[in-house]
């Protein structure tokens, strides 16, 4: 397959030459069968935190293998080729089903193989406190527990690769210590720590924010807090949502100049009613009731707290170039090579070279515009979808 577009970064069109699942050249070429001259050509859009979409959440007693499956079509729609289904507060027995069945996904469809970079789990060793937990369920929150940890992963297939958690809980520094040791990442997140704790948590060996500035007190010492100290910590990468609720525009703003382009992931965080149409919905994964509203907003019924996401990054990106002075290409690295870096898979995907999986996001682009119009997602040399 040849493909023809325009690479963020650069003004001139090119061809893109795949050969099975893989990029065989960059260049010129002829036979174009997807593409254009007015086409952008990125690696595929990568989400490290996807907790569900079309109604279909990945924890709890009704999940099975087809619904996992089922979940790539819609992802694949927004132009997403690659992300982290992200397992939240819940049960053990709830999580423990949730990362078997994707694991066991990855066994029998290509297409979950392809597209799962690893799982995200948030919780359960989250803070209890209103405003910090945010919508996760307050009896199911608990402190560190290595061997669940372990029964986790094992459920996962060792495929759990970010592990959010609140490093006040009673011994989450030895528990960072411990599965920082095993090669994943841990991420502060709703938290209300100390600005002490985070500086620990750090030493101890946690690397990320998730969804900085959400999962937070809504009222905070002006300084020092929780937030600046993460803002300002270098070995912390920031997960951001751009979805214009969770981060009103002048943070997302300052949040994207003080932490730097290379030290960002955007990330979606849709709940599994992202997609659906707005209304009221019921006890999905043990959320408590939630209502998406028509402009993509999704609260926890009856209160001001936001319950997840429900805007994808095709619109993510558009409004990070809106709202800040970042560049398209600027834009597209925080959603394609930086978490590939972040997982240490750059070394096959995130960019668009020769050797590189072939999975890639075509679209198309003007300045102002609310979201990317995607065109095609082509994972692994298969196109996925198309317009
Ligand atoms: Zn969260």
């Amino acid at each position: 397959m040849v493909i023809r577009g325009k690479i963020p970064g650069t003004t001139e069109v090119t061809t893109i030459e795949i050969d099975g699942g893989t990029i065989r050249s960059v260049g010129d070429g002829t036979g174009v069968d997807l593409g254009g001259d007015d086409v952008w050509v990125a690696p595929t859009i990568f989400d490290v935190q996807v907790n569900g979409v079309g109604g279909i959440n990945y924890k709890g007693k009704d999940l099975t293998v087809e619904k996992i499956v089922e979940t790539t079509e819609w992802m694949y729609k927004t132009g997403t080729g690659m992300w982290c289904p992200t397992v939240t507060t819940s049960s053990a027995e709830d999580a423990i089903n949730g990362l078997k069945l994707l694991a066991q996904s990855c066994q029998e469809s290509d297409a979950a193989a392809a597209s799962f970079a690893g799982f995200h789990v948030e919780g359960p060793y989250i803070a209890s406190e209103d405003g910090p937990r945010g919508a996760h369920p307050l009896e199911h929150t608990r402190d560190p527990d290595w061997d669940e940890f372990c029964r986790y992963q094992e459920a996962a297939e060792g495929r759990i690769r970010i592990f959010t958690l609140a490093p006040e809980r009673d011994g989450a520094l030895e528990f960072i210590e411990k599965v920082a040791e095993t090669g994943v990442i841990v991420s502060i997140g709703h938290s209300g720590a100390t600005p002490e704790r985070i500086q620990e948590a750090i030493r101890a060996g946690a690397k990320m924010s998730t969804h900085l500035g959400n999962g937070a007190h809504a009222m905070l010492p002006r300084h020092p807090n929780y937030i600046w100290e993460q803002l300002a910590a270098d070995g912390l990468w920031a997960g951001m949502i751009p979805d214009g609720f969770h981060l009103p525009e002048p943070v997302l703003k300052c949040f994207y100049r003080a932490k730097g382009k290379d030290r960002i992931c955007l990330v979606s965080d849709v709940a599994s009613i992202a997609g659906l149409a707005p209304g009221v919905y019921g006890k999905e994964g043990g959320l408590g009731k939630s209502e998406l509203h028509a402009n993509g907003k999704i609260s926890l019924a009856g209160t001001p707290y936001l319950a997840g996401a429900s805007l994808f990054l095709d619109s993510g990106i558009a409004n990070v170039v809106r709202f800040t002075d970042a560049s398209l290409a600027d834009a597209m690295d925080m959603v394609t090579c930086n978490p590939a870096r972040l997982l240490g898979i750059d070394d096959r995907i995130g960019t668009v070279e020769a050797g590189k999986e072939a999975s890639l996001t075509l679209f198309r682009w003007e300045e102002g515009q609310e979201k990317l119009d995607i065109v095609a997602t082509v994972v692994r040399g298969e196109v996925v979808y198309r317009m």
